[in-house]
């Protein structure tokens, strides 16, 4: 099991997504979330987008492998599907925020922890400020967010540095074994 991380509009999503248009095979779980879906979302492709309550039940029923409070949302990784995957040998890839990260890492030691690092702090506001979707408010949360989590770069198993798209992808793949 692999588990991608980083800070926020560090491009996670981005390699990811253009990992499986390469090798659409390569499973990746949708996670839940309370956060409200963005322009081009959808339900169950991007995200499971759930209301606070249908999240509670979640947690309560032990359906979480693990689940963090990231910007004022929460988002969680079902955990029967990658179980599944895992008895059947099968590659898994969770992309989650630091502290997901940190809870796979003590509730499944061998898991693999990659932390996708951005070419430089310039770069990641330039990217964080630039998606135009969120409010200055919730950027500029996201920046303080980031500027703590690009210290964890330490306690990560391998450091990918997202100077392209494509090379990271591939980085990626080689991780998991899959090429
Ligand atoms: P966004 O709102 O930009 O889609 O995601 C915000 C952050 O939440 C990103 O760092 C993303 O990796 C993280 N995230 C997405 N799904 C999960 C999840 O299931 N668990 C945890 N802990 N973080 C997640």
């Amino acid at each position: 099991m692999t588990v991608l991380s980083g800070p926020s509009g560090v491009g996670k999503s981005t390699v990811v997504a253009h990992m499986r248009k390469v090798h659409p095979e390569v499973w990746l779980s949708v996670s839940a979330t309370t956060r409200k879906p963005r322009p081009g979302e959808r339900d169950g492709v991007q995200y499971f987008f759930v209301s606070d309550e249908e999240f509670d039940k979640l947690i309560a029923n032990g359906e979480l492998l693990e689940w963090a409070e990231f910007a004022g949302n929460r988002y969680g990784t079902p955990r029967g599907p990658v179980l599944e995957r895992l008895d059947r040998g099968e590659p898994v890839l969770l992309e989650i925020d630091l502290q997901g990260a940190r809870l796979v890492r003590e509730s499944m030691p061998e898991a693999q922890l990659v932390f996708l690092a951005p070419p430089s702090w310039e770069e990641l506001v330039r990217r964080l400020t630039g998606r135009g979707t969120e409010s200055p408010e919730v950027i500029e949360r996201r920046l303080t967010v980031a500027k703590v989590e690009l210290a964890a770069e330490s306690e990560f198993d391998v450091t990918l540095v997202n100077t392209s798209v494509e090379d990271v992808a591939r980085e990626l793949l080689a991780l998991m074994e899959v090429v």
